[in-house]
């Protein structure tokens, strides 16, 4: 087997072998070549130290030097190379003392995690090294662990949890083998560090089908260490509102999230935003289940899951503030003055969002996409009302704490109790927004507070 090399990446190889040295592609972009995707990013593996690549290159940044790594800046493109090692970086923090360096590209490659990700490359050339028969299994589309599955995932409990990060961007099944080995390997998972657990969950979150990554997670008992808040959501049936169970739920809104393209806040969102279920749950007088307030609980939970896998506090806030919202149920029957409370209490800037929410959760509940006209109506209304009146704070209001003041109002906790009412009135009736109607307004709301 033979690949065709990239003329930038053939002229940076020559310059190893000019300096007598072996280089190869290696990981990720292999496999991408060899699944005829282009590759996105070049990773490099040599013999060649990392100091002798720092003065091979006239521009090279030490990424990873202790670990054996650097970046070669090259005609535009950005190159990591690592000098062949006998194996990883330990995931749960822990690294071991000084980097181990192997003499071969074949021992380098037998500290991979999987055949698929175990193929090099050799540069200028284009030969292929294949020791595990990654290609045999990129062609059946399996994820395999190199050697044996047990000592892998012992080894480095990040593993299990990329081996379903793969199954889910690629679409390739888990070998038998493989996936019997990961809930023997939970113990290593525990361990990894959190940040490194949210970039493999915000990679699955990114795919086009999240749920086969979280499907083996229950299978291996992933989720239930993970995640065990959504791992409870499995059997809480809701007859009467859904055919699903919340878990199924939830993964299919998700799914629905992804297809639609939608950020990593809204598919966050869609993944549990019904997480508060299981705890809210009651029996109706009618036999039928209720989840009264259960928005409230799945934003409460959501923030505990990410706070603990270290998600940044912005972010948590709008997939919280997304879950809390998404039990809206327009009706045209809604007054101006409720529309525009709706848009107060959501934000402008967030409406799309939790619309794309609603269109994720439809999915969820019928396992089919929703109508696209049934949002239409409440989105002609809010841009209707939208265009019309642009008061949802108050700074938008006619006049200002200032103006109180300068009509004797004493200065303190009254101003801004006044000014609120003010702004209940102008949300009510945008015809009153203007300063002689609010003055007018504002003196007999003082007068009633000095009444008390
Ligand atoms: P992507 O960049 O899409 O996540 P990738 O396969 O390039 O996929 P990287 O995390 O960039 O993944 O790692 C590059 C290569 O390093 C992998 O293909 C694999 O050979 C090896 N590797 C990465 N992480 C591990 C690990 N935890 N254990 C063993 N080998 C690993
Ligand atoms: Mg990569």
């Amino acid at each position: 087997m033979h690949i065709r090399i990239d003329p930038v990446l053939k002229e940076a190889a020559s310059v190893f072998n000019r300096h007598g040295k072996e280089v190869c592609l290696v990981g990720g972009a292999v496999r991408d070549i060899l699944l005829g995707k282009k590759a996105s990013d070049w990773d490099l593996a040599s013999d060649a130290s990392p100091e002798e690549v720092m003065r091979f290159f006239k521009r090279v940044i030490p990424t990873g030097i202790k670990h054996g790594t650097v970046t070669v800046l090259y005609k535009g493109h950005s190159i990591e190379v690592t000098t062949y090692r006998t194996e990883a970086d330990y995931s749960d923090g822990r690294h071991p003392d000084q980097v181990q360096y192997a003499a071969t590209i074949e021992e380098d490659l037998s500290r991979r995690d999987f055949t698929m990700n175990a193929i090099a490359v050799k540069l200028p050339g284009g030969d292929v090294i294949d020791p595990f028969h990654g290609q045999d299994d990129i062609k059946k589309r399996i994820i395999r662990c190199v050697g044996n599955s047990g000592e892998r995932f012992g080894e480095d409990g990040l593993r299990p949890l990329r081996a379903v990060r793969f199954a889910s961007q690629l679409q390739f099944d888990l070998d038998g083998e493989t996936c019997n080995a990961i809930p023997g390997a939970l113990e290593k998972t525990a361990m990894v560090a959190p940040e490194r657990i949210r970039q493999e969950l915000d990679k699955i979150l990114m795919t086009e089908r999240p749920s086969i990554a979280f499907g083996l997670m229950e299978q291996t008992g992933l989720l239930k260490l993970i995640l065990p808040e959504l791992s409870s959501c499995r059997g809480i049936d809701q007859k009467g509102y859904h055919k699903f169970d919340v878990l199924d739920h939830s993964l299919l809104a998700c799914d629905a999230a992804a297809a639609e393209g939608v950020s990593l806040t809204v598919r966050l969102a869609a993944l549990f935003h019904d997480i508060g279920k299981p705890v809210t749950r009651r029996m109706g007088d009618d036999g039928v289940w209720t989840f009264y307030n259960h928005e409230k609980e799945s934003s409460r939970l959501t923030r505990t899951i990410l706070c603990r896998i270290r998600y940044p506090n912005n972010m948590i806030d709008d997939v919280c503030h997304l879950i809390e919202q998404h039990m809206f149920h327009y009706d045209e029957v809604w007054s101006d003055a409720a529309v525009r409370r709706f848009i107060i209490r959501v934000g402008e800037d967030t409406i799309d969002d939790l619309f794309a929410l609603r269109r994720a959760d439809a999915f969820g509940t019928e396992g089919r996409p929703m109508d696209p006209r049934s949002l239409l109506p409440f989105r002609d209304r809010l841009e209707k009302v939208m265009s019309e009146a642009k008061v949802q704070s108050l700074k938008d209001l006619a006049i200002s704490g200032r103006d109180l003041i300068g009509m004797g109002i004493p200065p303190g906790k009254q101003i801004g109790i006044i000014l609120h009412e003010l702004l209940e009135a102008v949300i009510d009736d945008p015809e009153l927004n203007h300063r002689d109607k609010l003055l007018e307004i504002a003196g007999k709301t003082a007068e009633r507070y000095n009444q008390k």
